[in-house]
């Protein structure tokens, strides 16, 4: 381990987007490979508590801080084969930036990243809650996941059905920290045309039916409107982004459950059987709008599903925050909200 790539106490509100958290112990940054498994490897023969850390759009720090070591991803890599008759075979390191990835794939004409474009974060973090935008999820373009199994000390490849995908979670989110993504491959088809749009707002926005495709430069920047009027694209001055994008996932709900529900709510069908609803709309029916709340910590003044920091917010607001909509929407609707971020030194 180098030692001049240590810094100690380093505020990780530094490297958060809602912008709370107290110091680490130790922070190390990592830009090769060897190095990380090597690192990892070393630190936990130690017992040493770790957190892996990307870009911190997804992470609710305690105010406490972490008692242990961040190693934060700064690996990078982009190799490409596009000789396969199966289209693009993209292998992307975990440090990568997501969305200059996915401008980069719209260039080369690789499509079917384009819905999910404006997300923040690094590649790494994408398989381990199968993000998704706009009726896109990662785990459909993904073909293997290079990782280092902490629980065995081995690198393992990770083909889509051993990794457990499904909406906003995976095997990586379930069993936590047991693997260290180190790359991810994608496969993608060849062409300057988006794949089919499944979202109406998009598909409207487009000017488009859904299920129609089109160029996927023309999505990339529909998408990227769309969630900068939401203020779900990163902008440094502008406190609705200093969040963790959306801060409780759509519940996945019963057919007998979504009837008790008013006519009005959205149900969207499962192939399961179950019925995902709006956990946006739930929030703002129990009577917790836009800018709801009186301190630092309120939700976005544009997105009921975004907590945010308007400055000087701790993460004891936000969590207090987050039990009073939990605890609403729960007492009107009898329908339990789950967050979407990791929580690390606190809980709700
Ligand atoms: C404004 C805003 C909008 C957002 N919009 C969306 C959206 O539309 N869809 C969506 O799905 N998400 C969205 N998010 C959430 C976030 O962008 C994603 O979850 C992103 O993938 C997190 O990336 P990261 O690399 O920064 O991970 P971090 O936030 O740093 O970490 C998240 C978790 O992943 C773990 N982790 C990170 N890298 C690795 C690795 N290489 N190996 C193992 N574990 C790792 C961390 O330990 C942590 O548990 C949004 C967030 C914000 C702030």
């Amino acid at each position: 381990m180098r030692p001049e790539l240590v810094e100690r106490c380093e505020l990780l509100a530094n490297h958060t987007t809602l912008r709370v958290g107290g110091p680490a112990r130790e922070m190390i940054t990592i830009d090769t490979e060897a190095e990380l498994v090597e690192t990892v490897r070393t630190l936990d023969a130690r017992g040493e508590p770790l957190l892996i850390l990307g870009g911190g759009p997804n992470l609710l720090i305690g105010d406490a801080g972490f008692d242990g070591t961040v190693i934060k991803i700064a690996t990078r890599a982009v190799d490409e084969d596009t000789a396969a008759c199966s289209g693009a075979v993209v292998t992307v390191s975990a440090g990568e930036p997501w969305d200059p990835l996915v401008g980069y794939a719209i260039e080369r004409e690789w499509s079917g990243l384009e819905a999910m474009s404006g997300i923040p974060g690094l590649v790494g973090a994408t398989p381990i809650q199968n993000v998704g935008a706009y009726g896109a999820e990662v785990s459909e373009l993904i073909s293997t996941v290079r990782t280092f199994d902490r629980s065995t000390g081995q690198i393992k490849t990770l083909f889509p059905i051993e990794c457990g995908f499904g909406y906003r979670t995976s095997r990586f989110k379930s069993d936590p920290g047991r693997f260290l993504v180190l790359s991810v491959t994608f496969q993608l088809r060849l062409g300057s045309m988006s794949q089919p749009i499944r979202y109406l707002e998009l598909a409207r926005a487009l000017g488009i039916e859904v299920g129609q495709r089109a160029p996927a430069s023309e999505v990339r920047q529909a998408v990227l409107a769309l969630r900068t009027a939401k203020g779900m694209l990163l902008v440094e001055d502008d406190h609705d982004t200093w969040s963790a994008g959306s801060f409780f996932t759509n519940p996945l709900i019963s057919f007998a459950k979504a009837r008790t529900l008013p006519p009005e709510a959205p149900r969207f069908h499962q192939s399961d059987g179950m019925i995902k609803t709006s956990a946006a709309w739930l929030i703002e029916r129990a009577g917790f709008g836009k800018g709801f709340g009186n301190g630092a910590a309120r939700l976005s003044s544009k997105h009921t599903l975004a907590l945010t920091n308007r400055g000087g917010a701790t993460a004891a607001d936000l969590v207090s925050l987050a039990r009073q909509i939990r605890a609403g929407v729960q007492a009107k609707f009898g329908i339990e909200l789950v967050p979407e971020p990791v929580l690390v030194g606190c809980e709700l």
